[in-house]
């Protein structure tokens, strides 16, 4: 069943209950109240009835001294028609509760009859042919006479006051309640859109539709509800894009690294099967173990590169308090020397945190894609200086230069500009991205400004505070 509807059903139910329930009370109340009033007027009657009975069973001359029966009667007969117009009926019966007089009409029933006592008036409600009475009875002592007067007072029109305040007030509770249902089942629908929103969002999303969002139509806990399951779906759309984009990252990377390992591959079993199958002369027999021993060393080189790139993905770091100079020392006594590239030093002295082994390995391969990427002659600058930031490196090249859009793919795994020229120098393009996985380490990342024919500048910035890796 529809929330709207439950609510629509509850909210009938509990008005139904509320009105039916204050309804019977209040016409009940009414009722008492009435039927308290009529009780105390058949009891007013009953003792004027029994006042007029002694006054006049006084004042009528005999010549007993004891009350004759025909006397009584002829008293309760002027009594009945002393209230003539009012419905008056009454009864009297001696001391044996034998009925001497009773008006036309009066009930039959001796029962409140035998329960009159001595100074008691005693009442009760009867009911004769569908009509209501509240019937009284007492005792009277009149001239050595022990007698019993009973009266009946109609109080049907109470009870029909009640039957017809039910009857009123059932059809006016419908009444309500069929109007207030309409306007309850807006009400409930009003209230429960906020949840048909979300569940209609959350079918979208289900069905891979992730940008999609709910209406806001509140600003209750409802519409609250609905801002937080917005916020949480932008939250996973971010997160489901990451993830796509690293699935995507890995199937690139094992379609490269099929790729570059397909390639000195078919080379080496080429040649290998050229060297058994044929005799060749010296010249050829060296040029193809050559070839195989060229490309198996490039094999070697990109598998250690790949292991260096997944062991620093994995790895935690310690970073020491290091002096630069050891770093630009190490590329001094390796570069110097050069006779083709002239490599030149500038740096300010200072002192890094930083795990010094790992940024060595940056820095040579920033200075090797440097020196491949340069023509004999050229010169490299490798220089060093304090910011605000940081402690900036920066290796800086006048050789090809890279293509402006080219800048941003460098730095994945197997990414090469040139192909022939990169793997010509043994390159397997996965020097900058093992720089970007170690640097990541440092909290920090390469930064490349490049301009083709001119040259590339590539740098990164050690933070000077420790942070952890
Ligand atoms: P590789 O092992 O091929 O050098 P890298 O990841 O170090 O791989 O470099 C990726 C590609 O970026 C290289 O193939 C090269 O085309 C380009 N590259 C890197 N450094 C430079 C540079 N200083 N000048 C021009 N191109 C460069």
């Amino acid at each position: 069943m529809k929330f709207s509807y439950k609510i629509l059903f509850c909210c009938i139910i509990t008005m139904a209950a509320a009105f039916g329930a204050g309804g019977y009370f209040f016409i009940d109340d009414v009722f008492r109240a009435s039927m308290e009033r009529e009780t105390t007027q058949a009891m007013d009657e009953s003792s004027i009835l029994q006042f007029a009975f002694e006054t006049a069973a006084l004042n009528i001359p005999s010549k007993y001294d004891i009350l004759q029966n025909s006397v009584i009667e002829e008293i309760g007969s002027n009594l009945e028609k002393g209230g003539q117009g009012t419905g008056r009926l009454l009864r009297l019966s001696d001391e044996d509760r034998t009925v001497l007089y009773a008006s036309e009409g009066f009930v039959e029933d001796t029962a409140l009859l035998c329960a009159v006592e001595e100074q008691t008036r005693a009442y009760q409600v009867t009911c004769a042919d569908d009509r209501y009475f509240i019937q009284t009875g007492t005792m009277l002592n009149s001239r050595d006479r022990i007698l019993y007067l009973e009266t009946m007072r109609d109080v049907t029109e109470v009870y029909g006051e009640r039957s017809r305040g039910f009857a009123v007030y059932r059809n006016m509770t419908l009444l309500i309640l069929v109007f207030s249902s309409v306007f309850m089942y807006f009400i409930s629908s009003w209230l429960t859109k906020p949840i048909r929103l979300l569940t209609q969002a959350t079918r979208k999303m289900t069905a891979g539709d992730y940008s999609y969002r709910a209406e806001q139509v509140s600003l209750d806990e409802m519409g609250q509800l609905t801002q937080d399951f917005n916020h949480m779906a932008g939250v996973l759309e971010e997160n489901i894009h990451k993830l796509e984009e690293e699935v995507r990252a890995r199937e690139d990377f094992i379609a490269a690294f099929s790729h570059e390992l397909k390639t000195p591959l078919t080379s080496i079993i080429g040649y290998a099967d050229l060297l058994r199958s044929r005799r060749l002369d010296e010249e050829k027999h060296f040029l193809s173990a050559n070839y195989i021993y060229t490309e198996g060393k490039r094999l070697e080189a990109m598998s250690l590169r790949l292991l260096d790139i997944i062991v620093s993905k994995r790895r935690g770091l310690e970073l020491q308090d290091a002096d630069v100079s050891l770093l630009f020392g190490y590329l001094k006594d390796i570069y110097e020397a050069q006779e083709d590239i002239h490599f030149v030093f500038q740096y300010e002295p200072g002192r890094i945190p930083a795990e010094i082994d790992l940024l060595k390995t940056v820095l040579l391969n920033l200075a090797d894609n440097a020196c491949k990427a340069s023509e004999p002659g050229d010169t490299v600058e490798v220089s060093g200086r304090k910011t605000e930031e940081g402690y900036l490196f920066s290796v800086k090249d006048y050789g090809v230069g890279i293509p402006e859009e080219e800048c941003q793919k460098i730095t994945e795994a197997f990414y090469m500009v040139d192909k022939s020229r990169s793997r010509s120098r043994n390159g397997a393009g996965l020097g900058l991205a093992l720089c970007a996985e170690l640097l990541k380490l440092h909290r920090s990342k390469l930064m490349i400004e490049s301009t083709p024919g001119k040259g590339s500048c590539f740098s990164f910035r050690i933070p000077c505070e420790r942070g952890g890796g």
